[in-house]
């Protein structure tokens, strides 16, 4: 069947991870990579061994949002490739790292694709990680299907959604997607689910609120929680300094973090 097709077809890299987690959305824009490295950065934050690949080929926007854009991958031995290592901890591979220049457009096809993702995978010194946090494409392209051929002890797949109709629609094809591939969703986190305004503490729905909820109910997946808009989670992507790091941002953000805390 189709699930075996997808996972039988390439042999599993060999590599010591515990749990690979896989960040996924139907579509783009919808707080994708903020979710992973945030996600990332907590998991190291906790103590656990971590790593992150940006296997978003296409638009790598991890090492931005890590403040880390101009570093280089290195190798010591020609073979194996040295992960960026934020703050000695957390190790990061992208392929914003072997770029040229920041604006240079990827035109590859699938297999290179699946080569550069078995690289991330096989040939990158992760060392023992617990956790392996993958930030995917939005989609259901090669990339997630790469992932799900070759990495090995994949705990499962956390799916990021707006909360209005058409992006729930997306995340609904997500979850089949993952669920066709064989493997498990952990969850979905409705991301953008309201604005607190800053003035009166009053929560405005501009994209709705709830919509990740119902379809996680529909669709008999876990329900992670919500995180609303916040212009500081805006302003930590773009500053390079994930929002986990900013919790000395104090009572302004004081309903975000109840959220956040709850994810
Ligand atoms: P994706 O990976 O799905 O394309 P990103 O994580 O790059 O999405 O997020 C898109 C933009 O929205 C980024 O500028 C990011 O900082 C911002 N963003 C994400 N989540 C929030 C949020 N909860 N509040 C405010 N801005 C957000």
């Amino acid at each position: 069947d189709s699930q075996k097709a997808a996972s039988g077809m390439q042999q599993k890299v060999e590599m010591n991870v515990k749990n690979v987690i896989l960040v996924l959305s139907g579509k783009g824009g919808v707080g994708k990579s903020t979710v992973a490295v945030n996600l990332a950065m907590a998991l190291s934050n906790k103590g656990y061994k971590t790593g992150i690949a940006d296997a978003d080929i296409h638009g790598p926007n991890i090492p931005k949002m890590l403040g880390i854009e101009d570093e280089k991958l290195n190798s010591y031995d020609g073979k194996h490739i040295e992960p960026v290592m934020l703050t000695g901890k957390l190790g990061v591979v992208s392929m914003a790292f072997l770029l040229p220049d920041k604006s240079s457009p990827i035109i590859w096809r699938g297999s290179m694709k699946n080569t550069a993702i078995r690289q991330f995978l096989e040939d990158v010194n992760w060392g023992d990680l617990d956790y392996l946090v993958v930030d995917l494409p939005p989609g259901t392209g090669d990339e997630a299907l790469s992932i799900a051929q070759l990495a090995p002890n994949i705990a499962g797949a956390v799916i990021v959604t707006t909360p209005q109709e058409v992006a729930i629609l997306d995340s609904t094809k997500s979850v089949k997607f993952i669920e066709k591939l064989g493997l498990k969703v952990l969850g979905i986190i409705e991301n953008m689910s309201g604005l607190i305004c800053p003035h009166c503490g009053d929560t405005i729905d501009i994209f709705g609120i709830g919509g990740g909820k119902k379809a996680a109910d529909e669709l008999s997946v876990p329900y992670l929680g919500r995180i609303p808009i916040d212009p500081d989670m805006r302003k930590a992507g773009d500053e390079g300094k994930p929002f986990i790091m900013r919790r000395d941002g104090t009572e302004q953000n004081k309903e975000t973090w109840k959220h956040v805390d709850e994810v």
